[in-house]
């Protein structure tokens, strides 16, 4: 009657540990799809606007650009340059 006990327990706690294990890679599943989501947001970062200096027509990204009243520059230099 002991041993039937013990026996009964181990096939609990073997069927409890496999469901936590099932679960677990349930959530890594779940977890997947939004990696995808993360890499195609990434992709979607280099679409900043390319501007082109107006003194020394280098291309720069928009938000590295200094617009000036006159145009887009690359440096502060450049832009006094060509606006006093
Ligand atoms: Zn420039």
């Amino acid at each position: 009657m002991k041993y039937l006990l013990i026996f009964g327990l181990t096939i609990a706690v073997i069927w409890l540990w496999q469901g936590k294990r099932r679960s677990s890679i349930a959530d890594k599943a779940k977890a997947r799809p939004p990696k995808p989501q993360a890499k195609s947001h990434a992709r979607q970062l280099p679409a900043t606007e390319i501007v082109a200096c107006d003194v020394c027509s280098v291309h720069l990204p928009q938000t590295e650009a200094l617009i000036g009243g006159h145009g887009v520059y690359c440096s502060e230099a450049h832009r006094r340059q060509a606006e006093g």
